[in-house]
């Protein structure tokens, strides 16, 4: 490889590529062409052959395959993607922030002896140096961090890029990896799905959000007629999701989950800062509040300003 390349590192779960790749792939295409080198893709495990056909998007030079498991390993991903950036030398190195990458991440990082800089919403190169920007606070709060002296390894959060498209003619380059998977400490024995027949929110396309406003639990049934008739995917605030309400993987916000859904209805949510920091790259917010002056609608694309109860069965009559 040469001097600016890239090595972006893909995910799957369950036998899908997960949106989070695709959205390396953007941040890796455009670091690398202000670095003057390549982007290469690794995968690690799983249908490493039908993963690497749909990493070969434009901007993709290169990607790599790892035949090794079906489903993540910590120890695995260390040991595999540690082993491709020795043998590659990227001069950067992306990571999704995602619940896997976080696991495995700053243990590669310490295996490579690499600084790391985690969750960043933007990567870019300024005069040879990498520069990551980080938020917090629910986007208050701004941090750049300039690393000038790497290599180094950078997690990217999920939903800040657009997914990478197009095609590309990108090598598909088949890795060795011979380890004996007995002595790297843990064996995945098998997968089970938290609260099964729940939702990925962060996949939804409309997604139909519930605050405190709603008031009672029994009155969920409102919102549950609502996404029946219109096909959209039931989301909440932290308190519903604190009083047990909905379960934890509905929850949007800085806790909860970043979700980027063509559509985002808010209904009886105040839109606070930690609330809003999970919706920020949704393409519209529409919002229900009988509160004129309450946040949500400073962010809010169109907004109603009135009363739920009156409002969600009038939508229901409309989409029925
Ligand atoms: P409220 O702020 O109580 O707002 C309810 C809204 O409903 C009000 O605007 C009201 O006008 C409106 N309303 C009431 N009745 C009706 C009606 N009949 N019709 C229409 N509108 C009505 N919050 C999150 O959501 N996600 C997070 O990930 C998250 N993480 C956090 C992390 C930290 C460290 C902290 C400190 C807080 C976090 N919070 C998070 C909590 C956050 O600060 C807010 O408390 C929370 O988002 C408020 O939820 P809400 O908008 O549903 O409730």
């Amino acid at each position: 490889m040469s001097d600016g390349d890239v090595l972006a590192v893909a995910e799957h779960r369950r036998g899908e590529l997960r949106d989070v790749s695709l959205e390396l792939v953007t941040a890796g295409a455009a670091l690398a062409d202000t670095a003057g080198g390549d982007l290469h893709v690794a995968v690690v495990g799983g249908d490493v052959d039908a993963y690497a056909s749909k990493l070969a998007v434009e901007g993709v030079d290169a990607v790599h395959t790892v035949t090794v498991g079906d489903e993540f390993n910590h120890d695995v991903s260390v040991a595999a993607v540690s082993t491709l950036v020795e043998d590659l030398a990227p001069t950067h190195l992306l990571l999704p922030h995602s619940v896997d990458g976080m696991d495995y991440a700053p243990a590669l990082s310490e295996a490579l002896d690499r600084p790391i800089v985690t969750d960043a919403v933007s990567v870019d190169v300024e005069d040879s140096a990498l520069v990551v920007n980080r938020e917090m606070y629910g986007s208050k709060v701004e941090t750049v961090v300039t690393v000038d002296d790497g290599p180094f390894a950078v997690t990217v959060r999920p939903g800040e890029f657009a997914l990478a498209s197009g095609s590309s003619d990108a090598d598909v380059v088949a890795h060795d990896f011979d380890v004996n998977l007995d002595a790297l400490g843990s064996t995945v024995e098998g997968y089970e799905a938290v609260e099964a027949g729940d939702v990925d929110i962060t996949e939804a396309e409309f997604l139909i959000s519930i605050g405190r406003g709603i008031d009672e639990e029994e009155n969920l049934e409102l919102i549950e007629d609502l996404a029946e008739v219109t096909g959209g995917t039931i989301s909440a605030s932290r308190p519903i999701v604190d009083n047990g309400w909905l379960a934890k993987g509905r929850q949007v916000g800085q806790s909860g989950k970043t979700v980027t859904p063509n559509v985002y209805l808010a209904i009886g949510i105040s839109g606070a800062v930690q609330h809003v920091a999970g919706i920020k790259n949704a393409d519209m917010i529409i919002a229900i509040n009988t509160d004129p002056n309450a946040p949500i609608f400073d962010i809010a694309d169109y907004g109603i300003v009135g009363d739920l109860f009156n409002v969600v069965p009038a939508l229901i009559e409309q989409f029925d």
